[in-house]
């Protein structure tokens, strides 16, 4: 903010107004100039999967690593990832291209084309459809599908000389967060980081390997909660087992999925990028360089066992810490970077757990709102059936559905009116919509916290992508019907702000910190650090606005 006219004309008043204190006061004296900071070296962004408004506010108060270093900086408890498909792919998208998944494309981790070859009609959000050896469970992972650059490809623009580089868990964070032109970008497959089809893994990639594969191959010991985790540590019974009392003991020889669900993949993840920062020497060239870090273990644990167990209070001292060693490691590398740290969605805990902790309305979604089933009732109720696939594409219980192709148009409208129809019947259904109605609604202006579920929809909704109905289940719905303890028992992915808040935290050294907390949106994210690295961009880029870091006189928006 620039205010030091109406503070110094205030100051003048006071002392003018105050003959006791006018006699002692020195005469009021300017406010200092203050000069732009110059651009950091190094973006970094963190992106932690899953990590809602709520579990922030949650354990704030706790963090002692990164995340208190964080709280430090621009603080801003209500960050929206504004639209209704609050799922991993369209999450990330929106962080660093600073657009609505409407615009950038990506609707969702899988969406259907009832008209493509492929037997399963299913497109994966980050596959190259081009590549015929790309499928939509084992795919060739590209940005293709993304229709828009991302912050990294704006520095690259600029500055050729500028890095832009992912890491994560997950391939889908890691090419939304980098888009197009990724200098090295790594994932986890198995039981090892890989890379983009043709290339080769860096030497510190190998190394980050074999560390991995020595604690695969030695085990590790069970990781502690910390005194403050007290009463989460209890048992729940979900299905025919229980949860809430894990300790993620590594057994010697553990399958990879054993490290990756739990708070090892996290720190394994950050000493990637902390051996990645050293073998490019990122922050440390001429041209900023972009570091993007996707942390995925929240999300893997908060699906598995859900996110008020103990499991998760041991998560997020782990998730603290991680991020804590990153930052120490820019530290000692004399790296001037700033840091920007959210989330692709929230979550919502088990329902078994929830009963018992004041929300008796969490169930689990009826077992006759699964797409076979609604297949069964259209069919039932129209005579219609497929000669050939599934009557509907959908994956799972709510979101988009997809009407086969070799129905006449006659018949694929009766399809439509009768699911339409048959869902809106149902008791845990709150809205559905068709294409047709959300292409001729306009995009929301309003403030995100404020829209209605149309216009979350909406900000999710690409005509050529999206189903042909859209179903949105009620509040504390979850779309998993029989819940797999240790693998699935939990998710995110509706339009409820459980899913859709996040916290939106900047550090740079320097700025002086505040904290906001009134609403701001994650397609905000991209034009803040445009504006901080110097990086211009033609007007109507953005879908966000530019939020000023600096809670004092700088303004880190302002044009340079
Ligand atoms: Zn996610």
């Amino acid at each position: 903010m620039r205010r030091f006219p109406l503070i110094a004309a205030l100051a003048l008043a006071t002392a003018l107004s105050s003959p006791a204190l006018a006699d002692e006061a020195p005469a009021p004296v300017a406010a200092p100039q203050v000069a732009p900071q110059p651009a950091p070296k190094l973006v970094l962004a963190i992106s932690v999967d899953q990590f809602s408004a709520d579990l922030f506010a949650q354990y704030r108060r706790h963090y002692t690593g990164g995340l208190k270093r964080l709280q430090e900086g621009a603080v801003f408890p209500s960050g929206y990832q504004s639209h209704a498909a609050t799922e991993t792919c369209p999450g990330h998208s929106t962080l660093l291209t600073g657009t609505h998944p409407a615009r950038n494309g990506i609707i969702a981790n899988n969406w259907f084309d009832p008209g493509i070859a492929r037997a399963d009609k299913r497109i994966y959000c980050s596959e190259d459809l081009s590549d015929p050896a790309s499928t939509s469970r084992d795919p060739v992972v590209s940005a293709s599908l993304l229709k828009v650059p991302t912050l990294g490809e704006w520095m690259k623009r600029a500055n050729p000389a500028s890095r832009n580089v992912a890491v994560s868990a997950k391939d889908r964070a890691v090419v939304m967060m980098g888009g197009h032109q990724i200098d090295a970008g790594y994932w986890w497959k198995g039981s090892s980081f890989v890379t983009f089809k043709g290339r080769e893994l860096s030497p510190a990639v190998q190394a980050q390997n074999a560390a991995v594969a020595k604690v695969l191959k030695s085990g590790a010991p069970a990781l502690n909660p910390r005194p403050w985790c007290g009463a989460q540590d209890r048992a729940i019974s979900v299905g025919q087992s229980t949860v809430g009392t894990g300790r993620f003991k590594l057994e010697p020889g553990a399958k990879g999925d054993a490290l990756r669900i739990s708070p090892r993949m996290d720190q394994a993840t950050a000493e990637l990028a902390i051996r990645l920062v050293d073998e490019m020497k990122l922050g440390q060239g001429a041209a900023p360089d972009l570091l993007s870090v996707s942390l995925s273990a929240t999300d893997y644990i908060g699906h598995a066992v859900g996110n008020e167990g103990v499991e998760m209070c041991i998560q997020m001292a782990e998730v603290d810490a991680a991020i804590g060693k990153l930052l120490a490691h820019l530290d000692a590398r004399g790296i001037d970077y700033a840091v920007v740290l959210s989330a692709d969605h929230g979550g919502l805990d088990a329902p078994e757990r929830s009963n018992q902790q004041a929300l008796p309305a969490a169930v689990r979604v009826d077992d006759a709102l699964r797409p076979d089933r609604l297949a069964k009732a259209i069919t039932a109720r129209t005579g219609i059936s497929a000669k050939q696939g599934p009557l509907l594409y959908a994956d799972g219980a709510s979101g988009d559905f997809y009407v086969n192709r070799g129905l006449s148009a006659q018949e694929k409208d009766r399809v439509i009116d009768a699911l339409v129809s048959i869902a809106r019947a149902h008791p845990q259904v709150a809205a559905v919509y068709t294409n047709g109605e959300l292409a001729r609604m306009p995009m929301p202006t309003a403030n995100a916290q404020d829209w209605s579920i149309l216009d979350r929809v909406r900000a999710s909704f690409d005509a050529e992508r999206s189903g042909d109905v859209l179903i949105l289940l009620d509040r504390a719905v979850t779309p998993i019907p029989e819940p797999m303890p240790g693998a699935y028992i939990a998710t995110h992915g509706s339009v409820y702000d459980y899913d859709r808040r996040v916290p939106m935290l900047f550090w740079r050294k320097g700025l002086t910190p505040f904290e906001q907390g009134a609403p701001v949106e994650t397609v905000d994210i991209a034009p803040t650090l445009a504006a901080l690295v110097g990086v211009k961009t033609p007007d109507g880029t953005w879908d966000g606005r530019c939020l000023d870091l600096d809670g004092g006189e700088r303004d880190t928006c302002a044009v340079k």
